[in-house]
C-alpha cells in the first residue's frame, strides 16, 4: 500500500466514526496513487523519464488501486514487452465492459441490428469508445509520460465534467503505442544526459524494423503493434473517437490540431471530415481559454493519406484526430528565438508563425519550452475530446451508425465487388494478402461454384470466373477500406504559386494489390447475384484460404513464409551506426521469409570483415553511408560512417567476385564512388519538372534475365522520390527493367512523367569478377510492395 500525504491517517479517522462503507469510499481515493509516489518524480517535469517498465508498473498500480480503470495486456510488442491499454470510465461502467463493447460492435455493422427499436437502445445505452495513443513516436515521447498524469486526473477528479466523462465514455488509453521505443529513447535520454548528447535522438531505430516508419503500418499491418492495436479496435471495440498524439519540430507551430489541410481524400465521409473539425475547433477553444498561444489548425496535415493511426480510423467510420506539439529536446527544456520562428517559412497553410491569421489567431514569440508545456497542451486537448464525447454521446454513436449503413447501399458507378482470381502463381502473396484484409475486420468469400460476372460497368456479356476465386464485396460497413485498397489513387494536381509542386503529407497512391502483385479486378454485375450468394462461403481464418491456394496450414496469424531462395548465399545487410528506416524494413522482408543474413556494421566495412557473397546497401545517402553521425553531436562510439576504407573493401569485396546491390538512394554513392557508367537523371531536377512522392508505377522487365525470374513482363513497383537511370553504352551493363515508356504512373500522381519514361529502374553492372545490381527504386518499400521482393530473392541468388 501506498502512503499519500499521509491520508492513511485520515483512513483511520474515518474507520472509527463512520464505519465500514464510508471507509471504503474513502479508501479508494486515499490509495489511488499519484504518478509521483509510485515513480519518485511528478512525469514531464524537466529531465526526468519514465522507462516502459515504471509506466506499466504505474498503470497496475492504479489498476489495482481504482475500480475506474482495467488495464488489459494486448499482446507482446516486437522486443517482447507487454503492449497494454488501460480502460478509464466510471466503476459501474468498468464492471459491465464487455456489454459496451458488445453495443459498440454491434453499431460497427448494421447488419446485425434488427430493428429501429434495437437501434434506439443500443444508442441509448451505449458509450462513447475513445481511444487516446500516446508517442508512437518515441522521441516524441512527452504523452508518455503524460499518460500517467491524464489517467490520474481522470479516476480522481471529483468535479461535474469528470464525472460526466466516466459516465458517457469508455477511454481506451495506449500510454505508448511502441513500448519498445519508450525504453529505448528513456536510456539513451539517462545515458547522455549532462552531456553534449543530452537530448538528441537515440543512434537507432526507436522501432525494431520500422522507426519512425511504424505510423506508416495501418492497413499493412506488418508489425505487431499494428497487429495488435488493429485487432483491438476494429475487431472488439470500434472506438468512434481514436485521437493519436505527436510532436513535430521545435521551431514550428505550438500546437496543429484539425481541421486538417488539403486535399481530403474522397473515400473519406464527407460526415467524418466535419466531425474531424469539430473537435480540433473544440480543441483550439478550449486551449485559447487558457491563452495558449501559437495553437494553428488547417495547416501541414492532410487525409489523403490512409496508412496513418488517424487516418485508418476514417475507413471504419470514426473519427481519427492528430495533434502535434512543438518538441523540447526529448525531456530538455529548449529555447526558441524569435528568428527561429520567423525562419519558419515552409509550412503547408501557414506562411508565417509570427503573424496571426484565422487558423493561428494568436502567435507565440518564442522562448523557454518545457515538456511540461507539451503536456498541459496535451492534457488539455484529451479533455476536450472526451468531453465531446460525453456530451454528444448519443449523437457519436448514431452517426457512427449511419455510417455504416450508408455503406451497405450501391452507389452509382461503383463495383459490387472486387475478385482476387483463382490460380495466381504466387499463393504465400495471395494469402497475405487476404490476411490483411480479413485483420482488419474486412469480410472475404470463397467461390465454392464458377460465377459469371461483369468486369466493366458497359460490358454485355457475362465472364465466367472459377471456383477457388475469392471476392471482398463492396457493400459492407468498411467499403470505404476496401475502394481505398483495391482502387488506383488519383491524387490531385497540387502546384504552389511558383510552379512547385506542393508535397503531399505522405504518399500519394498505395493500392495495395498492385505494390503486392495481386491480380485483382473490379466486379460490376453477377449475374445469378441472389441464387449465387448462396454458393459463397465466408472465409473464416486464414488456413481457410490457404487450403484453397494449396498451402500448408500455419499455427499463428502472420506467419513466416518459406525461404524462396534455391543456393545458401552469405549475406550481409548494411547497418549503419544511425538507424535507417530502409534497413529496417530490408530486415524485416528478409527475416519474414527466413532468408539468413548478417547485419554489415560501420567497423566491418572500414575493416574489410566482408566474408560474404552478397552485400545490400539500403537506400541511404552518400553522407549517411560514408560519413554517418556527427562527432560533434554523437559519443566517438556512434561518430563516423564506413569512411574511404570502408568504401575501398566494397570495392575489393566487389572485385573479388562479391555481389553489391544497392537500393535507390545508395546507388549515388556507389555510383560516384565505382565511376559506374549510369546517373541518375532525376537528380538536381526541380518540384516544376518533376515530382512523384509516393506512387505505384510501370516497369517493363527483361523476363529472360534471372534477376526477372517469376516476374511479369509489365510489373508494378513503387516509386517514392526515387532514382531513374541514364546509362552510357558499356558492355559491361545489363539492363534489366525500364520505366515503361509512357503510361508509367499506375497510382498516385507523378508530374513530369517524361523524364522518368524508358529510363532505367533495375541495372546490374561487372566490376572484376564480381557484380553491382542497382534499384533505382526501393523493391521492399516499407515491407509492402511483395510485387518486387522477387527481384530482391532473385539477386541475392549465388
Ligand atoms: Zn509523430
Amino acid at each position: 500500500m501506498i502512503r499519500v500525504n499521509g491520508s492513511s491517517s485520515v483512513v483511520h479517522a474515518t474507520l472509527r466514526l463512520c464505519g465500514l462503507i464510508l471507509l471504503f469510499s474513502a479508501a479508494i481515493v486515499a490509495q489511488v496513487p499519484s504518478p509521483k509516489s509510485v515513480l519518485g518524480f511528478y512525469p514531464t517535469d524537466d529531465k526526468t523519464i519514465a522507462d516502459w517498465r515504471q509506466i506499466h508498473d504505474y498503470f497496475t498500480k492504479l489498476d489495482k488501486a481504482s475500480n475506474k480503470v482495467a488495464v488489459r495486456e494486448i499482446g507482446k510488442t516486437t522486443n517482447g514487452k507487454p503492449l497494454i491499454v488501460a480502460f478509464i470510465s466510471s466503476a459501474d461502467n468498468i464492471k459491465n465492459l464487455d456489454k459496451y463493447r458488445q453495443i459498440s460492435a454491434k453499431l460497427a455493422d448494421p447488419r446485425a441490428i434488427r430493428d429501429e427499436k434495437e437501434l434506439n437502445d443500443l444508442v441509448k445505452n451505449g458509450k462513447t469508445i475513445a481511444s487516446i495513443a500516446c508517442s508512437i513516436h518515441s522521441t516524441e515521447i512527452v504523452a508518455s509520460q503524460m499518460s500517467m498524469n491524464l489517467a490520474y486526473d481522470l479516476v480522481t477528479a471529483t468535479d461535474a465534467e469528470t464525472k460526466e466523462i466516466l459516465e458517457n465514455t469508455i477511454l481506451l488509453l495506449l500510454p505508448s503505442s511502441n513500448p519498445d521505443g519508450v525504453d529505448i529513447v528513456a536510456d539513451w535520454y539517462r545515458k547522455t544526459l549532462g552531456t553534449k548528447s543530452e537530448g538528441t535522438s537515440p543512434p537507432e531505430l526507436y522501432h525494431h524494423y520500422a522507426g519512425h516508419d511504424n505510423n506508416r503500418d495501418w492497413f499493412m499491418l506488418n508489425l505487431v503493434e499494428t497487429q495488435a492495436i488493429t485487432k483491438l479496435f476494429w475487431k472488439e471495440w470500434f472506438p468512434q473517437l481514436v485521437y493519436d498524439v505527436h510532436q513535430q519540430g521545435a521551431t514550428a507551430s505550438r500546437f496543429i490540431i484539425p481541421p486538417f489541410f488539403d486535399p481530403p481524400n474522397p473515400r473519406v465521409n464527407p460526415s467524418i471530415l466535419r466531425e474531424v473539425g469539430l473537435i480540433g475547433y473544440k480543441m483550439a477553444a478550449d486551449l485559447q481559454a487558457k491563452n495558449v498561444e501559437g495553437v494553428a489548425t488547417n495547416s501541414t496535415y492532410d487525409t489523403w493519406w490512409h496508412g496513418g493511426f488517424r487516418s485508418a480510423p476514417y475507413y471504419h467510420n470514426s473519427i481519427g484526430i492528430l495533434s502535434e506539439a512543438a518538441s523540447a529536446n526529448l525531456m530538455s527544456p529548449v529555447t526558441i528565438r524569435r528568428e527561429q520562428l520567423a525562419g519558419n517559412r515552409n509550412t503547408r497553410g501557414l506562411s508565417n508563425l509570427l503573424e496571426i491569421a484565422t487558423n493561428y489567431p494568436d502567435t507565440w514569440e518564442g522562448g523557454v519550452w518545457r515538456p511540461a508545456d507539451i503536456a498541459q497542451i496535451e492534457m488539455t486537448a484529451s479533455r476536450s475530446l472526451l468531453q465531446m464525447g460525453a456530451k454528444f454521446r448519443e449523437r457519436y454513436l448514431r452517426n457512427f451508425y449511419e455510417r455504416g449503413r450508408e455503406n451497405l447501399s450501391p452507389k452509382t458507378g461503383e463495383p459490387q465487388a472486387f475478385i482476387i482470381p483463382a490460380g495466381q502463381p504466387n499463393a504465400e502473396t495471395v494469402s497475405r494478402f487476404l490476411e490483411i484484409l480479413m485483420a482488419q475486420g474486412m469480410e472475404v468469400f470463397e467461390m465454392k461454384q464458377e460465377l459469371y460476372l461483369k468486369m466493366e460497368p458497359a460490358q454485355r456479356d457475362f465472364h465466367e470466373m472459377p471456383l477457388g476465386s475469392f471476392l471482398v464485396f463492396v457493400n459492407q460497413p468498411q467499403k470505404n477500406n476496401v475502394l481505398s485498397l483495391f482502387e488506383k489513387q488519383v491524387y490531385p494536381s497540387r502546384l504552389l504559386p511558383n510552379g512547385d509542386a506542393e508535397a503531399p503529407y505522405d504518399v500519394a497512391g498505395w493500392t495495395l494489390p498492385m505494390q503486392m502483385g495481386v491480380e485483382a479486378e473490379a466486379i460490376y454485375q453477377i449475374r445469378n447475384f441472389e441464387t449465387d450468394r448462396a454458393t459463397l462461403k465466408k472465409v473464416e481464418n486464414i488456413n481457410q484460404v490457404r487450403s484453397v491456394v494449396n498451402l500448408s496450414p500455419v499455427n499463428t496469424a502472420f506467419a513466416k513464409k518459406p525461404n524462396p531462395l534455391k543456393t545458401n548465399p552469405k549475406i550481409g545487410l548494411y547497418k549503419g551506426a544511425g538507424g535507417s528506416m530502409d534497413e529496417g524494413w530490408t530486415r524485416l522482408v528478409l527475416e519474414t521469409f527466413q532468408i539468413p543474413f548478417r547485419s554489415v556494421s560501420n567497423e566491418d566495412m572500414r575493416s574489410g570483415n566482408l566474408d560474404l557473397d552478397a552485400i545490400i546497401l539500403p537506400a541511404d545517402s552518400e553522407n549517411t553511408i560514408v560519413n554517418g553521425l556527427s562527432a560533434e553531436r554523437y559519443p566517438t562510439e556512434f561518430a563516423g560512417g564506413i569512411g574511404t576504407a570502408g568504401v575501398d573493401n566494397l570495392k575489393k569485396f566487389v572485385e573479388n567476385g562479391g555481389k553489391l546491390i544497392c537500393f535507390d538512394d545508395s546507388c549515388e554513392m556507389v555510383m560516384k564512388r565505382f565511376s559506374l557508367p549510369l546517373r541518375n537523371v532525376l537528380a538536381g531536377v526541380r518540384r516544376n519538372e518533376f515530382y512523384n512522392p509516393g506512387s505505384v508505377v510501370k516497369l517493363d522487365v527483361d523476363t529472360k534475365d534471372p534477376l526477372a525470374k517469376g516476374l511479369r513482363p509489365e510489373t508494378a513497383a513503387y516509386f517514392s522520390s526515387s532514382s531513374a537511370f541514364d546509362i552510357a553504352a558499356d558492355a559491361r551493363v545489363k539492363i534489366i527493367a525500364k520505366y515503361a515508356a509512357k503510361d508509367a504512373l499506375l497510382s498516385g500522381w507523378m508530374l513530369g512523367e517524361k523524364l522518368l519514361n524508358g529510363k532505367t529502374a533495375l541495372a546490374e553492372v561487372t566490376v572484376g569478377k564480381g557484380k553491382i545490381v542497382l534499384f533505382a527504386f526501393r523493391p521492399q518499400h516499407r515491407g509492402q510492395s511483395w510485387g518486387t521482393f522477387p527481384f530482391i530473392f532473385n539477386a541475392l541468388e549465388k
